[in-house]
Protein backbone atom coordinates (compact mmCIF):
# COMPACT_ATOMS: atom_id res chain seq x y z
CA UNK A 1 0.00 0.00 0.00
CA UNK A 2 2.88 2.35 0.66
CA UNK A 3 4.32 1.83 -3.03
CA UNK A 4 0.73 2.30 -4.42
CA UNK A 5 0.96 5.52 -2.26
CA UNK A 6 3.93 6.78 -3.87
CA UNK A 7 3.07 5.80 -7.43
CA UNK A 8 -0.66 7.48 -7.65
CA UNK A 9 -0.79 10.25 -4.66
CA UNK A 10 0.69 12.96 -6.78
CA UNK A 11 -2.63 12.47 -8.64
CA UNK A 12 -5.17 11.54 -6.01
CA UNK A 13 -3.49 13.51 -3.10
CA UNK A 14 -5.74 11.93 -0.66
CA UNK A 15 -2.79 11.92 1.90
CA UNK A 16 -2.19 15.01 4.08
CA UNK A 17 0.88 12.75 5.73
CA UNK A 18 2.14 9.50 5.11
CA UNK A 19 3.70 7.51 8.43
CA UNK A 20 5.54 4.69 6.49
CA UNK A 21 8.41 4.16 9.17
CA UNK A 22 5.94 4.00 11.57
CA UNK A 23 3.51 1.60 9.57
CA UNK A 24 5.80 -0.66 8.75
CA UNK A 25 6.81 -1.04 12.33
CA UNK A 26 3.29 -1.83 13.50
CA UNK A 27 2.91 -4.25 10.07
CA UNK A 28 6.25 -5.81 11.45
CA UNK A 29 4.84 -6.34 15.38
CA UNK A 30 1.84 -8.01 14.09
CA UNK A 31 3.77 -10.23 12.15
CA UNK A 32 6.15 -10.97 14.79
CA UNK A 33 2.93 -11.90 17.58
CA UNK A 34 1.70 -14.53 14.51
CA UNK A 35 5.52 -15.72 14.18
CA UNK A 36 5.37 -16.77 17.48
CA UNK A 37 2.01 -18.41 17.52
CA UNK A 38 0.01 -15.68 19.48
CA UNK A 39 -3.72 -15.32 18.68
CA UNK A 40 -4.53 -12.06 16.26
CA UNK A 41 -5.62 -9.39 18.30
CA UNK A 42 -8.66 -8.71 15.44
CA UNK A 43 -10.17 -10.29 12.63
CA UNK A 44 -8.12 -7.03 11.45
CA UNK A 45 -4.64 -7.39 12.41
CA UNK A 46 -2.06 -6.52 10.04
CA UNK A 47 -4.72 -4.81 7.61
CA UNK A 48 -3.26 -0.84 6.78
CA UNK A 49 -6.05 1.66 7.23
CA UNK A 50 -6.20 5.45 6.13
CA UNK A 51 -6.53 8.44 8.94
CA UNK A 52 -8.79 11.11 8.20
CA UNK A 53 -6.77 14.17 9.34
CA UNK A 54 -9.52 15.22 12.31
CA UNK A 55 -8.47 12.20 14.60
CA UNK A 56 -5.47 12.44 16.59
CA UNK A 57 -2.60 9.88 16.58
CA UNK A 58 0.30 10.68 19.38
CA UNK A 59 3.36 11.93 17.67
CA UNK A 60 2.19 12.62 14.14
CA UNK A 61 0.79 15.95 12.58
CA UNK A 62 -2.52 17.10 12.74
CA UNK A 63 -3.94 19.38 10.82
CA UNK A 64 -7.74 19.19 10.87
CA UNK A 65 -7.23 20.23 7.12
CA UNK A 66 -6.11 24.48 8.36
CA UNK A 67 -3.63 26.56 8.52
CA UNK A 68 -4.01 27.20 11.65
CA UNK A 69 -3.21 23.89 13.19
CA UNK A 70 0.06 23.77 10.99
CA UNK A 71 2.91 21.98 12.96
CA UNK A 72 1.07 20.96 15.86
CA UNK A 73 1.60 17.26 16.99
CA UNK A 74 -0.79 15.72 19.21
CA UNK A 75 0.66 14.53 22.53
CA UNK A 76 -1.90 11.52 22.84
CA UNK A 77 -4.17 9.06 21.03
CA UNK A 78 -7.84 9.44 20.30
CA UNK A 79 -10.01 6.89 21.81
CA UNK A 80 -10.25 5.50 18.23
CA UNK A 81 -6.68 5.46 17.44
CA UNK A 82 -5.69 3.40 20.11
CA UNK A 83 -8.45 0.70 19.63
CA UNK A 84 -7.16 0.57 15.95
CA UNK A 85 -4.10 -0.31 17.64
CA UNK A 86 -4.73 -2.52 20.06
CA UNK A 87 -6.80 -4.57 16.89
CA UNK A 88 -3.59 -4.15 15.14
CA UNK A 89 -4.40 -1.73 12.46
CA UNK A 90 -2.21 -0.45 10.84
CA UNK A 91 -2.01 3.08 10.31
CA UNK A 92 -0.42 3.73 6.78
CA UNK A 93 -1.33 8.12 7.70
CA UNK A 94 -3.37 10.67 7.82
CA UNK A 95 -5.90 11.72 4.92
CA UNK A 96 -7.39 15.44 3.66
CA UNK A 97 -10.36 16.70 4.70
CA UNK A 98 -12.20 20.15 4.20
CA UNK A 99 -10.72 22.44 7.00
CA UNK A 100 -12.48 21.15 10.10
CA UNK A 101 -15.00 19.05 8.67
CA UNK A 102 -16.36 22.09 6.87
CA UNK A 103 -17.57 21.11 3.04
CA UNK A 104 -18.85 18.49 0.93
CA UNK A 105 -16.03 18.58 -1.80
CA UNK A 106 -12.44 18.68 0.02
CA UNK A 107 -12.20 22.16 -1.63
CA UNK A 108 -11.87 23.90 1.70
CA UNK A 109 -8.81 22.21 2.37
CA UNK A 110 -5.77 24.47 3.12
CA UNK A 111 -3.38 22.14 1.70
CA UNK A 112 -5.31 21.67 -1.94
CA UNK A 113 -8.10 19.05 -2.96
CA UNK A 114 -8.59 15.57 -3.03
CA UNK A 115 -9.27 14.57 -6.41
CA UNK A 116 -11.80 11.51 -7.60
CA UNK A 117 -9.92 8.73 -8.66
CA UNK A 118 -12.97 7.95 -11.16
CA UNK A 119 -12.01 10.99 -12.89
CA UNK A 120 -9.38 13.27 -11.68
CA UNK A 121 -10.92 16.32 -12.96
CA UNK A 122 -13.94 15.45 -10.33
CA UNK A 123 -14.66 15.85 -6.52
CA UNK A 124 -14.18 13.00 -4.32
CA UNK A 125 -17.01 14.49 -1.79
CA UNK A 126 -16.47 16.32 1.38
CA UNK A 127 -15.63 16.03 3.60
CA UNK A 128 -13.61 13.15 4.02
CA UNK A 129 -12.73 13.00 0.34
CA UNK A 130 -8.98 11.94 1.29
CA UNK A 131 -10.44 8.58 3.45
CA UNK A 132 -12.88 8.03 0.46
CA UNK A 133 -10.20 8.45 -2.34
CA UNK A 134 -7.63 6.03 -0.30
CA UNK A 135 -9.94 3.76 -0.64
CA UNK A 136 -11.23 4.00 -4.39
CA UNK A 137 -7.66 4.80 -5.71
CA UNK A 138 -6.48 1.05 -3.57
CA UNK A 139 -3.95 3.28 -1.73
CA UNK A 140 -5.54 1.46 1.75
CA UNK A 141 -8.31 -0.92 2.25
CA UNK A 142 -9.90 0.30 4.96
CA UNK A 143 -10.20 4.08 6.18
CA UNK A 144 -11.84 6.15 9.32
CA UNK A 145 -14.25 9.07 8.81
CA UNK A 146 -16.55 11.50 10.61
CA UNK A 147 -19.91 12.25 10.08
CA UNK A 148 -21.45 15.29 10.98
CA UNK A 149 -23.92 16.06 8.14
CA UNK A 150 -23.08 13.54 5.74
CA UNK A 151 -18.94 13.56 5.44
CA UNK A 152 -18.73 9.72 5.52
CA UNK A 153 -21.94 9.05 3.32
CA UNK A 154 -21.70 11.54 0.91
CA UNK A 155 -17.40 11.07 -0.01
CA UNK A 156 -19.09 6.96 -0.21
CA UNK A 157 -21.54 7.61 -2.47
CA UNK A 158 -19.51 9.55 -5.48
CA UNK A 159 -16.55 7.68 -4.87
CA UNK A 160 -18.36 3.99 -5.25
CA UNK A 161 -16.99 3.35 -1.66
CA UNK A 162 -18.80 2.11 1.59
CA UNK A 163 -19.15 4.35 4.45
CA UNK A 164 -21.37 4.56 7.86
CA UNK A 165 -21.96 7.00 10.46
CA UNK A 166 -22.77 5.02 13.47
CA UNK A 167 -25.63 5.79 16.28
CA UNK A 168 -24.56 9.12 17.86
CA UNK A 169 -22.66 8.09 20.90
CA UNK A 170 -21.54 4.67 19.36
CA UNK A 171 -18.23 5.46 18.92
CA UNK A 172 -15.95 7.72 20.89
CA UNK A 173 -14.95 11.28 20.13
CA UNK A 174 -12.64 11.53 22.56
CA UNK A 175 -9.81 12.88 20.58
CA UNK A 176 -11.51 14.08 17.49
CA UNK A 177 -11.12 17.83 17.24
CA UNK A 178 -14.44 18.90 17.35
CA UNK A 179 -16.67 20.63 14.94
CA UNK A 180 -20.19 20.37 16.05
CA UNK A 181 -20.31 18.53 19.35
CA UNK A 182 -23.96 17.15 18.86
CA UNK A 183 -24.08 16.33 15.88
CA UNK A 184 -20.21 14.92 15.32
CA UNK A 185 -19.69 10.98 15.00
CA UNK A 186 -17.10 8.93 14.04
CA UNK A 187 -17.06 6.12 11.49
CA UNK A 188 -15.85 3.42 8.93
CA UNK A 189 -15.32 3.27 5.51
CA UNK A 190 -13.97 0.62 3.57
CA UNK A 191 -14.43 -0.93 -0.47
CA UNK A 192 -16.87 -3.42 0.74
CA UNK A 193 -19.44 -3.84 2.96
CA UNK A 194 -18.35 -6.66 5.40
CA UNK A 195 -14.81 -4.71 5.99
CA UNK A 196 -17.01 -2.15 6.59
CA UNK A 197 -18.72 -3.82 9.55
CA UNK A 198 -15.76 -5.31 10.57
CA UNK A 199 -13.93 -1.94 11.50
CA UNK A 200 -17.66 -0.68 12.96
CA UNK A 201 -16.85 -3.32 14.81
CA UNK A 202 -13.38 -2.89 16.34
CA UNK A 203 -14.25 1.05 16.78
CA UNK A 204 -17.24 1.10 18.43
CA UNK A 205 -18.40 0.58 22.26
CA UNK A 206 -18.55 2.50 25.45
CA UNK A 207 -15.86 5.36 26.09
CA UNK A 208 -15.91 6.53 29.92
CA UNK A 209 -13.27 9.65 27.95
CA UNK A 210 -15.92 10.60 26.13
CA UNK A 211 -19.48 12.29 28.27
CA UNK A 212 -21.55 12.08 25.01
CA UNK A 213 -20.76 7.98 24.23
CA UNK A 214 -23.57 5.40 25.40
CA UNK A 215 -24.09 2.46 27.35
CA UNK A 216 -24.76 -0.70 24.62
CA UNK A 217 -24.50 -4.42 23.93
CA UNK A 218 -21.83 -5.38 21.32
CA UNK A 219 -23.56 -4.43 17.86
CA UNK A 220 -21.53 -7.38 15.96
CA UNK A 221 -22.11 -5.64 12.70
CA UNK A 222 -19.95 -8.49 11.09
CA UNK A 223 -22.70 -10.73 12.17
CA UNK A 224 -25.51 -9.36 10.73
CA UNK A 225 -23.81 -9.02 7.54
CA UNK A 226 -23.61 -12.65 7.48
CA UNK A 227 -27.04 -12.98 8.88
CA UNK A 228 -28.33 -10.64 5.26
CA UNK A 229 -25.66 -13.14 2.87
CA UNK A 230 -27.12 -16.30 4.64
CA UNK A 231 -30.89 -15.18 4.72
CA UNK A 232 -31.74 -12.74 2.27
CA UNK A 233 -34.39 -10.42 3.08
CA UNK A 234 -37.46 -12.39 3.98
CA UNK A 235 -39.63 -10.54 6.47
CA UNK A 236 -37.09 -7.10 6.51
CA UNK A 237 -39.49 -4.00 5.99
CA UNK A 238 -37.97 -1.18 3.76
CA UNK A 239 -39.47 2.06 3.90
CA UNK A 240 -38.72 4.41 0.88
CA UNK A 241 -38.60 7.96 2.38
CA UNK A 242 -40.56 10.14 -0.55
CA UNK A 243 -39.14 13.70 0.83
CA UNK A 244 -35.84 12.43 0.09
CA UNK A 245 -36.36 12.24 -3.77
CA UNK A 246 -37.43 13.83 -6.57
CA UNK A 247 -36.64 18.10 -6.65
CA UNK A 248 -32.49 18.73 -6.95
CA UNK A 249 -31.92 14.46 -7.50
CA UNK A 250 -30.36 13.53 -10.57
CA UNK A 251 -31.94 11.83 -13.10
CA UNK A 252 -29.30 9.08 -13.56
CA UNK A 253 -29.18 8.78 -9.34
CA UNK A 254 -32.93 8.32 -9.16
CA UNK A 255 -32.42 5.15 -11.71
CA UNK A 256 -29.81 3.41 -9.65
CA UNK A 257 -32.40 4.29 -6.88
CA UNK A 258 -35.07 2.65 -8.50
CA UNK A 259 -32.89 -0.72 -9.86
CA UNK A 260 -31.20 -0.77 -5.97
CA UNK A 261 -35.06 -1.19 -5.07
CA UNK A 262 -35.48 -4.13 -7.05
CA UNK A 263 -32.67 -5.71 -6.14
CA UNK A 264 -33.79 -5.17 -2.41
CA UNK A 265 -37.50 -6.82 -3.62
CA UNK A 266 -35.61 -9.83 -5.12
CA UNK A 267 -33.92 -10.68 -2.01
CA UNK A 268 -37.34 -10.68 -0.03
CA UNK A 269 -37.80 -7.20 1.52
CA UNK A 270 -40.80 -5.79 1.48
CA UNK A 271 -41.16 -2.32 0.38
CA UNK A 272 -43.40 0.59 2.04
CA UNK A 273 -43.17 4.72 1.46
CA UNK A 274 -43.22 6.80 4.35
CA UNK A 275 -43.82 9.96 4.86
CA UNK A 276 -41.11 12.69 6.47
CA UNK A 277 -43.23 15.94 6.37
CA UNK A 278 -39.95 17.96 8.51
CA UNK A 279 -37.11 17.05 6.69
CA UNK A 280 -37.80 20.03 4.07
CA UNK A 281 -36.73 22.07 7.05
CA UNK A 282 -33.75 19.74 7.23
CA UNK A 283 -31.16 21.50 5.77
CA UNK A 284 -31.86 25.09 7.21
CA UNK A 285 -31.96 24.02 11.09
CA UNK A 286 -28.57 21.99 9.93
CA UNK A 287 -26.58 25.43 9.14
CA UNK A 288 -27.87 27.22 12.10
CA UNK A 289 -27.11 24.19 14.57
CA UNK A 290 -23.67 23.52 13.35
CA UNK A 291 -22.64 27.07 12.98
CA UNK A 292 -23.43 27.60 16.52
CA UNK A 293 -21.55 25.21 17.83
CA UNK A 294 -18.93 25.32 15.79
CA UNK A 295 -18.25 28.63 16.77
CA UNK A 296 -18.22 27.34 20.11
CA UNK A 297 -16.01 24.80 19.33
CA UNK A 298 -13.54 26.50 17.58
CA UNK A 299 -12.69 29.36 20.26
CA UNK A 300 -10.21 27.14 21.50
CA UNK A 301 -7.88 27.88 18.43
CA UNK A 302 -6.65 31.71 20.13
CA UNK A 303 -3.14 31.42 19.39
CA UNK A 304 -2.10 30.02 23.00
CA UNK A 305 -2.80 27.06 23.09
CA UNK A 306 -1.81 25.08 19.71
CA UNK A 307 -0.49 25.52 16.26
CA UNK A 308 -0.36 28.96 14.51
CA UNK A 309 0.77 32.11 16.68
CA UNK A 310 1.05 35.44 14.43
CA UNK A 311 3.10 37.96 16.14
CA UNK A 312 3.55 40.80 13.71
CA UNK A 313 0.71 42.80 11.67
CA UNK A 314 0.18 41.06 8.45
CA UNK A 315 -0.39 44.73 6.80
CA UNK A 316 2.77 46.61 8.02
CA UNK A 317 5.09 44.23 10.03
CA UNK A 318 4.70 46.29 12.96
CA UNK A 319 5.04 43.50 16.13
CA UNK A 320 1.54 42.74 18.20
CA UNK A 321 1.79 43.15 21.43
CA UNK A 322 -1.41 42.39 23.10
CA UNK A 323 -2.80 39.03 23.66
CA UNK A 324 -6.00 40.13 21.92
CA UNK A 325 -4.10 41.64 18.73
CA UNK A 326 -2.38 38.15 18.36
CA UNK A 327 -5.35 36.00 18.80
CA UNK A 328 -7.33 38.41 15.75
CA UNK A 329 -4.09 38.47 13.82
CA UNK A 330 -3.82 34.37 14.23
CA UNK A 331 -7.33 33.83 13.39
CA UNK A 332 -7.80 36.06 10.68
CA UNK A 333 -4.44 34.21 9.09
CA UNK A 334 -5.11 30.49 10.04
CA UNK A 335 -8.82 29.94 9.11
CA UNK A 336 -9.85 29.58 5.50
CA UNK A 337 -12.89 31.58 4.20
CA UNK A 338 -15.77 28.89 4.97
CA UNK A 339 -14.75 28.38 8.71
CA UNK A 340 -14.92 32.11 9.23
CA UNK A 341 -17.94 32.03 7.44
CA UNK A 342 -19.76 29.69 9.79
CA UNK A 343 -18.04 30.94 13.08
CA UNK A 344 -19.74 34.29 11.84
CA UNK A 345 -22.73 32.72 11.40
CA UNK A 346 -22.83 30.80 14.60
CA UNK A 347 -21.63 33.87 17.10
CA UNK A 348 -24.77 36.21 15.74
CA UNK A 349 -27.68 32.97 15.73
CA UNK A 350 -26.06 32.60 19.33
CA UNK A 351 -26.12 36.09 20.78
CA UNK A 352 -28.56 38.02 23.10
CA UNK A 353 -32.00 38.46 21.88
CA UNK A 354 -31.25 36.22 18.41
CA UNK A 355 -30.90 33.17 20.88
CA UNK A 356 -34.56 31.92 20.37
CA UNK A 357 -35.50 33.11 17.23
CA UNK A 358 -32.61 30.87 15.81
CA UNK A 359 -30.80 28.29 17.66
CA UNK A 360 -34.12 27.72 19.97
CA UNK A 361 -36.09 27.24 16.62
CA UNK A 362 -33.79 25.17 14.67
CA UNK A 363 -33.59 22.60 17.88
CA UNK A 364 -37.16 22.43 17.94
CA UNK A 365 -37.62 21.86 14.19
CA UNK A 366 -35.01 18.71 15.19
CA UNK A 367 -37.62 17.11 17.91
CA UNK A 368 -39.93 17.21 14.37
CA UNK A 369 -37.80 15.25 12.66
CA UNK A 370 -36.65 12.82 15.50
CA UNK A 371 -40.59 12.11 15.50
CA UNK A 372 -40.68 11.97 12.05
CA UNK A 373 -37.93 9.24 12.07
CA UNK A 374 -39.53 7.34 14.99
CA UNK A 375 -43.10 7.67 12.99
CA UNK A 376 -41.35 5.87 9.86
CA UNK A 377 -39.77 3.33 12.04
CA UNK A 378 -43.09 2.26 12.87
CA UNK A 379 -43.97 1.56 9.46
CA UNK A 380 -40.31 0.06 8.41
CA UNK A 381 -37.18 -1.68 9.79
CA UNK A 382 -34.77 0.06 7.65
CA UNK A 383 -35.28 3.76 5.82
CA UNK A 384 -33.56 3.85 2.19
CA UNK A 385 -32.63 6.97 -0.32
CA UNK A 386 -30.15 8.33 -2.40
CA UNK A 387 -26.70 9.22 -0.27
CA UNK A 388 -26.34 12.02 -2.80
CA UNK A 389 -28.52 14.15 -4.90
CA UNK A 390 -26.19 14.16 -7.59
CA UNK A 391 -22.52 12.06 -8.84
CA UNK A 392 -19.12 13.42 -8.60
CA UNK A 393 -19.63 17.11 -10.02
CA UNK A 394 -16.08 19.21 -11.40
CA UNK A 395 -13.67 20.46 -8.86
CA UNK A 396 -14.33 24.40 -8.57
CA UNK A 397 -18.13 24.05 -9.74
CA UNK A 398 -19.81 25.06 -6.77
CA UNK A 399 -16.64 26.38 -4.76
CA UNK A 400 -17.78 30.24 -4.89
CA UNK A 401 -21.94 28.76 -3.94
CA UNK A 402 -21.64 27.98 -0.52
CA UNK A 403 -25.61 27.36 -0.71
CA UNK A 404 -25.72 24.64 -3.66
CA UNK A 405 -22.23 23.17 -1.75
CA UNK A 406 -24.88 22.70 1.53
CA UNK A 407 -27.60 21.45 -0.80
CA UNK A 408 -25.00 17.87 -1.37
CA UNK A 409 -26.26 17.02 2.16
CA UNK A 410 -29.53 17.32 1.56
CA UNK A 411 -30.01 13.34 2.12
CA UNK A 412 -28.05 13.00 5.02
CA UNK A 413 -28.73 15.65 7.10
CA UNK A 414 -31.83 14.20 8.21
CA UNK A 415 -30.16 11.31 9.80
CA UNK A 416 -27.37 13.39 11.49
CA UNK A 417 -29.99 15.79 13.25
CA UNK A 418 -31.77 12.33 14.68
CA UNK A 419 -28.48 10.67 15.43
CA UNK A 420 -29.21 7.37 14.24
CA UNK A 421 -27.24 4.85 12.15
CA UNK A 422 -26.68 5.34 8.30
CA UNK A 423 -24.78 4.12 5.55
CA UNK A 424 -24.26 4.37 2.22
CA UNK A 425 -23.39 1.35 -0.26
CA UNK A 426 -22.26 1.10 -3.70
CA UNK A 427 -25.58 0.65 -5.91
CA UNK A 428 -23.83 1.29 -9.25
CA UNK A 429 -22.99 3.92 -12.16
CA UNK A 430 -25.44 6.65 -12.95
CA UNK A 431 -26.60 6.29 -16.76
CA UNK A 432 -26.59 10.03 -17.56
CA UNK A 433 -22.44 10.13 -16.23
CA UNK A 434 -20.96 6.99 -15.63
CA UNK A 435 -19.91 7.75 -12.00
CA UNK A 436 -20.47 5.53 -9.10
CA UNK A 437 -24.17 6.37 -7.25
CA UNK A 438 -24.43 5.30 -3.29
CA UNK A 439 -27.45 4.04 -1.44
CA UNK A 440 -28.32 5.70 1.85
CA UNK A 441 -29.64 2.71 4.79
CA UNK A 442 -30.78 4.48 7.61
CA UNK A 443 -31.62 2.00 10.46
CA UNK A 444 -32.56 3.01 14.17
CA UNK A 445 -31.20 4.11 16.84
CA UNK A 446 -28.60 1.57 17.66
CA UNK A 447 -30.22 -0.33 14.93
CA UNK A 448 -26.84 -0.79 13.15
CA UNK A 449 -27.41 -4.70 13.06
CA UNK A 450 -30.55 -4.22 10.74
CA UNK A 451 -29.08 -1.24 8.61
CA UNK A 452 -25.82 -4.33 8.16
CA UNK A 453 -28.55 -6.54 6.83
CA UNK A 454 -29.63 -4.76 3.95
CA UNK A 455 -26.46 -3.42 3.16
CA UNK A 456 -25.26 -7.13 2.43
CA UNK A 457 -27.31 -7.48 -0.41
CA UNK A 458 -25.02 -5.00 -1.80
CA UNK A 459 -21.69 -7.12 -1.52
N1 LIG B 1 -21.03 18.97 4.17
C1 LIG B 1 -21.49 19.13 5.51
C2 LIG B 1 -20.99 20.42 6.08
O1 LIG B 1 -20.29 21.10 5.40
C3 LIG B 1 -21.10 17.96 6.31
C4 LIG B 1 -19.87 18.13 7.09
C5 LIG B 1 -19.52 16.94 7.92
O2 LIG B 1 -20.25 15.96 7.98
N2 LIG B 1 -18.40 17.05 8.61
O3 LIG B 1 -21.29 20.77 7.19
Amino acid sequence: HLDRIAAVDGDVHAFLHVSGELALQQAAAVDAARAAGEPAASPLAGVPLALKDIVVQQGVPTTAGSKILEGWIPPYDATVTSRLRDAGVVILGKTNLDEFAMGSSTENSAYGPTRNPWDLTRIPGGSGGGSAAALAAFEAPLAIGTDTGGSIRQPASVTGTVGAKPTYGGVSRYGVIALASSLDQVGPCARTVMDTALLHDVISGHDPMDSTSIQFAYLNATKAVEAGRADGLQGVKIGIVKELSGEGYQAGVMESFTAAVATLQGLGAEIVEVSCPHFRYALAAYYLILPSECSSNLARFDAMRYGLRTLADVRDGHALVSAEDVMSATRGAGFGAEVKRRIMLGTYALSAGYYDAYYGSAQKVRTLIRQDFENAYAAADVLISPASPVTAFPLGEKVDDPMAMYLNDLATIPGSLAGIPAMSVPSGLAADTGLPVGLQIMGPTLGEAQMYRVAAAFE
